[in-house]
């Protein structure tokens, strides 16, 4: 009889462990496929409703263009290499899109990446050469005593000369940059709480203690994989030759970084201000190199987030860890679903 039970303990067992190793291998794989679904592809600037341009200008072209036609080129290797990504423009048309509207955009269809694409620009870099001197009259003393004296002082021609600089950066919202946990969660919380954006989280009181660990959680996990793929973009530019002047945070000044509940990067391609990177902005072999790179950096940022999400897995295994993730996860996702119906 114990033999019996035994056996049919044993024949349970080995059914059950069948069955999960079935239905696990698909699971795995469909989870593999999922770790990037949607891409927030972001053109920087456009056509003001005035008809002016908005942006960086060169010697002959706008960055709003370039923004354009490299983003457009982007789209359009995403859809060739990535088909099973779905892609959303913020900007689409030659046509300006409102800054806090590409947030919304990004957030309302749940982007798993942001993507901004500008130009940068340098100022000119002012001069000055010593063209000769200009005797100038002036008096000393008083009444009887004031006398008439002359000088000669030096005159100059101030010019303004093209600034060299050139390469590509790509930035990133550095709150990590304050040691202090609560400075950074000061600083989110203007963003938070910003009218333009609408953002409301309901019953949950943004200076409660889990509030704030859970922001922290999230800003740290969004800033951990914005800066890899903005380090794998940088990369991917380097090795095409381009000169990399690297990855580069900025705590204020990018309001789409801070206002998009996703990784963020946005790339700098290159200087509208220096002729042979204005034309090679221009140049279609140009935006194609450009959206080859970023393309690449993407595929190794799947690759990386894939690795550490089996790792994660791994770790949480056969403890109850994974039930606090799902947690955790889960509160997040309800404030982003608050924010979200709020900003319709
Ligand atoms: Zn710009």
């Amino acid at each position: 009889m114990i033999k019996r039970i035994f056996l049919a303990f044993l024949f349970l067992s080995l059914c059950i462990s069948f069955i999960s190793f079935r239905t696990g291998t698909p699971a795995a794989t469909s989870k593999k496929q999922k770790v990037i679904k949607t891409i927030i592809v972001d053109a920087g600037h456009g056509i003001m409703p005035n008809g002016g341009h908005n942006g960086a200008r060169g010697a002959y072209s706008y960055e709003d263009e370039i923004c354009l036609a490299v983003s457009k080129e982007l789209v359009k290797k995403f859809h060739a290499e990535m088909p099973e990504i779905r892609i959303v423009e913020s900007r689409p048309t030659e046509k300006i899109t409102p800054i806090h509207r590409r947030a919304e955009i990004a957030n309302e269809n749940k982007g798993d990446l942001f993507i901004c694409i500008h130009v940068n620009a340098a100022v000119p870099i002012k001069r000055s050469e010593l063209i000769g001197h200009k005797t100038v009259t002036y008096y000393t003393g008083k009444g009887k005593n004031r006398k008439k004296q002359t000088k000669k002082v030096p005159q100059y021609r101030t010019y303004t000369q093209p600034n060299p600089a050139k390469g590509t950066e790509t930035y990133i919202w550095g709150s990590h940059k304050n040691e202090d946990k609560e400075v950074a969660m000061r600083e989110n919380a203007p963003m938070l709480m910003e009218e333009n954006y609408k953002v409301n989280y309901g019953d949950v009181d943004p200076n409660s203690p889990e509030f704030i660990a859970l922001s922290l959680l999230k800003t740290k996990q969004f800033f951990k994989r914005s800066a890899t793929l903005a380090g794998y973009v940088q990369d991917e530019f380097s090795r095409a030759g381009r000169v990399d002047r690297d990855v580069r945070q900025r705590g204020v000044g990018i309001w789409v970084l801070q206002a998009t509940a996703m990784p963020s990067i946005l790339v700098e391609t290159g200087y509208i201000t220096n002729r042979a990177e204005e034309d090679y902005l221009n140049s279609k072999e140009g935006q194609k190199e450009l959206a080859g790179c970023i393309i690449r950096a993407v595929f190794n940022y799947i690759a990386w987030l894939e690795k550490q999400q089996q790792t994660s897995e791994q770790d949480n295994s056969g403890n109850n860890g994974r039930q606090a993730t799902h947690d955790v996860s889960a509160m997040l996702h309800r404030i982003e679903e608050l924010g979200c119906n709020r900003a319709r």
